[in-house]
């Protein structure tokens, strides 16, 4: 029989949250009488949840495990989820229980209206510290701002895509991945859908600051050139005030003003550009940097034990 659909769980250490995840899934997907897998990503986790894992494919054979050889990250998870999955309609959820699998059912009927991606929206989030809140909204608005696509606002990876967006999604082969991004920019029928957002089921969370970071510096660097524009822009403003000071500085020696005498404003002046060169040349780095992996042509992900793709 062929799938309808695929859920897709990224897991990391999250042996606490996988039996919840399997039998709320479990329960959500039976009641719609279609017929769906769980692909459950193992990325490299270290608590145990790869025997969990494979546990719960030994007692239920809609549970496909995904196992990797080391930790690989959150997207790069998901995206070997994506090139596993066999269904119409897949589904990226969280293992934590943050997105409710009940969302599912909302996604799946705006899907059957004729919708290619429902991307699910997070109205409010609960049993997060004012850390994560602060830094993720800025995250979602600095990335709407600077990014060459609209990506939605307060939206992660949590949504349900059609097989035909999936397909153009796994031809996209780039290693820096931020796959809200690439959603974004494939196109196709798009609708948001507003969810509450739960605290973790059990456990840490699995992204720390420099992981966010990471993310965010692979959505702009993917997704826009601004960074490397500042530098540009940077150089004109900063040479023009130069052309400008020029004749100024003539008529103030010439009129025989002592103003901007000495050593204070060469240094500061001389500071201040090395730091904006500086960092010009970082953000030109994180960009060869991104190109250096992409000549490698290493493969995305290694897996050390999965189904056969289909
Ligand atoms: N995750 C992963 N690899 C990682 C980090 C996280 O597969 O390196 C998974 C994690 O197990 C969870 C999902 O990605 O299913 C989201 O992570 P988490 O809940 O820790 O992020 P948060 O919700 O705190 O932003
Ligand atoms: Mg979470």
């Amino acid at each position: 029989m062929p799938i309808v659909y695929s859920i897709i769980a990224p897991i990391f250490n999250e042996f606490d949250n996988l039996p919840e995840l399997y039998s709320r899934v479990k329960e959500v997907m039976d009641s719609t009488g279609e017929s769906w897998e769980l692909i459950l990503v193992d990325d490299g986790s270290t608590d145990g949840s790869t025997d969990r894992i494979r546990a719960l494919s030994d007692a239920d054979e809609t549970v496909r495990p995904v196992i990797f050889a080391r930790n690989f990250g959150h997207q790069i998870a998901v995206t070997a989820g994506l090139d596993y999955a066999r269904g119409q309609a897949i589904v990226v959820i969280d293992a934590d229980l943050q997105d409710p699998p009940e969302v599912i059912l909302e996604l799946s009927r705006k899907w059957k209206d004729g919708y290619e991606v429902v991307y699910a929206v997070r109205a409010e989030r609960e049993g997060e510290s004012w850390f994560k809140l602060l830094t993720a909204s800025l995250f979602y608005r600095v990335i709407y701002r600077i990014t060459d696509v609209k990506i939605p606002l307060d939206t992660g990876d949590f949504r349900l895509i059609d097989r035909k967006v999936v397909d153009v999604m796994n031809s996209m082969r780039e290693k820096h991945r931020f796959l809200r991004g690439m959603g974004a920019w494939v196109g196709f029928k798009q609708i948001g859908v507003e969810y509450k957002r739960a605290a973790r089921h059990a456990g840490e969370t699995k992204y720390p600051f420099k992981k966010m970071l990471k993310l965010a510096l692979n959505a702009i660097t993917g997704f826009s050139y601004f960074p490397l524009q500042v530098a540009t822009y940077f150089g004109f403003i900063s040479a023009g005030i130069a052309i400008l000071a020029i004749p100024l500085v003539v008529f103030e020696r010439l009129t025989g003003s002592q103003a901007f005498y000495g050593q204070a404003t060469t240094l500061i002046a001389v500071l201040f550009f090395g730091g904006v060169q500086l960092i010009s040349l970082g953000v030109l780095g994180e960009y060869i940097g991104r190109i250096y992996d992409e000549v490698k042509g290493r493969p995305l992900y290694i897996v050390r034990d999965a189904p056969k793709k289909e």
